[in-house]
């Protein structure tokens, strides 16, 4: 399979056309922004270590019947990935009340969320991301009401997954967020599974590894997205 001309190109990552029209290779890059792309820095080894992590989350979820768009690996910071045609909403579930929900809304940092909780947002740079309802997303045609529910499924199921990996690892997954997109009929899981879109803490000292670190400024970033790699026995090629 042969890697071709560049599709589009994100915060943090690349896409390629390939010969074959249903799949794209997507490249991890180092480069690492927060707050809208206000924030910008290169991390060294970041696309890396977030391609390893990502990669090795999305199987676990194809083991436990989750279709995600992983294909195959093809270098240390590329992969095979099925072409979607994503939806502009981002899917954020939450077992502990942090980061904006904290802000918007005035509850207490660290309240425990049993039942997790589900939001929908709107994926719009120049808004902000705003948080939306299920109306919203139907309404203005972002998703239909079936796609919507099947969403919100699926979200949960993956945060259940994932929180045994986590928790296996002597991690917490706090809260994250999926992004899903179409292939023909099927709603897949697309984007990255990382310390970039998820928060992890370590579960017995609470300390942060995921990119609040970055957005704090607290140092030490990728040390630590590297540490939750080694953690869930991930085997890293880094420079
Ligand atoms: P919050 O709404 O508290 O800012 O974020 C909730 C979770 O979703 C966090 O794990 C955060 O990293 C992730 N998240 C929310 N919006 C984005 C986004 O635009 N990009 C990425 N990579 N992650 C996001």
């Amino acid at each position: 399979m042969e890697k071709k001309q560049l599709l589009y190109s994100g915060k943090a990552k690349s896409l390629y056309q390939t010969d074959d029209d249903h799949l794209l290779v997507a490249e991890f890059r180092d480069d690492t922004t927060a707050f809208d792309g206000e924030k910008k820095a290169q991390l060294e080894n970041k696309g890396a270590v977030n391609h390893a992590i990502s990669n090795y989350l999305m199987q676990k979820l194809e083991q436990a019947g989750v279709a995600t768009h992983f294909v195959r690996s093809v270098s240390a910071t590329e992969s095979v990935v099925k072409k979607l045609k994503m939806l502009p909403v981002e899917c954020v579930v939450r077992n502990i009340a942090t980061g904006s929900l904290c802000r918007r809304l005035g509850v207490q940092d660290g309240l425990t969320l049993a039942p997790p909780m589900f939001e929908f947002f709107y994926k719009n740079d120049e808004l902000h991301d705003p948080l939306i309802n299920r109306d919203h997303a139907v309404h203005f045609g972002w998703a239909t009401a079936d796609q919507c529910d099947q969403m919100q499924t699926l979200s949960l199921k993956v945060n259940e997954i994932l929180r045994g990996v986590f928790s296996d690892a002597g991690l917490v997954l706090v809260d994250a967020k999926y992004e899903f997109g179409l292939s023909g009929d099927e709603l897949v899981l697309g984007d990255e599974i990382s310390p970039d879109s998820c928060r992890i803490w370590d579960a017995l000292t609470q300390e942060s590894l995921d990119k609040d670190r970055f957005r704090q400024d607290m140092g030490e970033v990728i040390d630590k997205y590297q540490e939750v790699a080694v953690r869930l026995g991930i085997d890293l090629v880094v420079s």
